[in-house]
């Protein structure tokens, strides 16, 4: 070991170092199976202990009742775009999106190319998505409204949930799923890509309410249906075994090596306090979402020039500080600070930080 850099990255992102040792230590014999769990079946007792772990471990960390079904799909949480209008939208009833960035503005325009009745109640466009909309109207007739809790790219998180009465809430968790305890009643779907924060890229999480499954017309085809993975356990066809596994190791970690999600929210909240606080008093480094919408995920920050950029970029690299870029598509520098991303990293980044302004600013 001494190989290992600070990770930055947005996704695919860190995974806790034990959990990377447990995957290690148990590769060439899965259990005493003989087999690494890459190459058991997904019809054996060994991979059906591990999904019923990744499961049950899900509804104990988001005390989820039995009323909700935690199922594992492919495609990513871009799949979920069109899934979710597709199983979830209800004939002659306006579906209500909230557009805070690239990620839903994507989920929008899938909801449309399926000819969906879509609202978009508010926006943040108008200034680049710095901010999380805070005046809006849902409309009372619904099917459901979408936000992203978390926008990755830009930088900004919902501090509190869209207040609802009885329109179901569907999110897009993907970029801060588990990083924080929250209130499940008023959620009739949530889905999360695995990459960002609870295992690598293979599977998307989705969390539905039973009922809402009573929506899902029945001629879509088996693998669009959410019943086709409600009613096989998410094994209809082959899982995407490996990242299941995966997930039902790093929530073993939230869990038992954590705490659960309390801790795991004090932790992030102190991981942003120190970059976030550092960030506000300098004049060097710009925070480039509004101070009350900040993501305690990905930290968003421009240098004064992008030659400075540039430059800061490749230093952290060779600081073994890696994954600072910000996405391609806004430029500026992103430090995503996942759960499994610690505080001590980001106390090395801020001094490098500190360093680094020294000696340019
Ligand atoms: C990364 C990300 C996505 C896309 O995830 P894929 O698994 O690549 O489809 C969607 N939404 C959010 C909020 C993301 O962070």
């Amino acid at each position: 070991m001494g190989k290992r850099i600070h990770n930055f990255n947005a996704g695919p992102a860190a995974l806790p170092l034990p959990v990377l040792e447990k995957i290690r230590e148990e590769l060439l014999d899965f259990k005493g199976s003989g087999m690494s769990i890459l190459e058991v079946s997904h019809r054996s007792k060994w991979f059906d202990d591990v999904i019923n772990d990744a499961v049950e471990r899900t509804k104990r960390i988001l005390n989820l009742g039995d009323d909700f079904h935690v199922l594992f799909i492919q495609g990513g949480a871009s799949m979920q775009f069109c899934m979710v209008p597709m199983n979830l939208c209800i004939e002659g009833k306006p579906a209500d999106y909230i557009n805070t960035g690239t990620w839903a503005t994507k989920a929008i325009k899938e909801a449309k190319v399926l000819k969906k009745d879509v609202r978009v109640i508010a926006s943040s466009e108008d200034k680049n998505f710095s901010y999380i909309p805070k005046d809006y109207k849902i409309s009372a007739d619904s099917a459901y409204l979408h936000f992203t809790s978390n926008n990755t790219i830009k930088g900004t998180q919902w501090r509190e949930l869209p207040q609802v009465k009885d329109v179901p809430l569907v999110s897009d968790m993907s970029s801060d799923f588990m990083s924080r305890p929250f209130d499940v009643r008023p959620f009739g779907l949530i889905y999360a890509g695995a990459q960002k924060n609870i295992g690598p890229a293979g599977t998307c999480m989705v969390i539905v309410r039973k009922d809402m499954l009573k929506r899902t017309p029945g001629d879509l085809p088996a693998m669009l249906k959410y019943t086709t993975f409600a009613d096989n356990n998410s094994m209809y066809n082959t899982p995407s075994c490996f990242s299941i596994y995966v997930i039902a190791l790093v929530l073993k970690w939230l869990e038992e090596t954590i705490g659960g999600l309390e801790k795991m929210a004090q932790i992030n909240r102190q991981k942003g306090d120190v970059i976030y606080g550092f960030i506000d008093k300098s004049d060097f480094y710009k925070g480039t979402a509004e101070k009350d919408s900040r993501s305690l995920m990905n930290v968003t920050f421009r240098l004064p020039t992008e030659d400075l950029e540039k430059k800061f970029i490749a230093e952290a690299t060779d600081n073994r500080l890696g994954g600072l870029k910000g996405h391609r598509s806004v430029g500026g520098c992103r430090a995503s600070i996942y759960n499994a991303t610690g505080l001590d990293a980001v106390k090395t980044l801020t001094e490098f930080m500190a360093e680094f302004e020294r000696k340019a600013g």
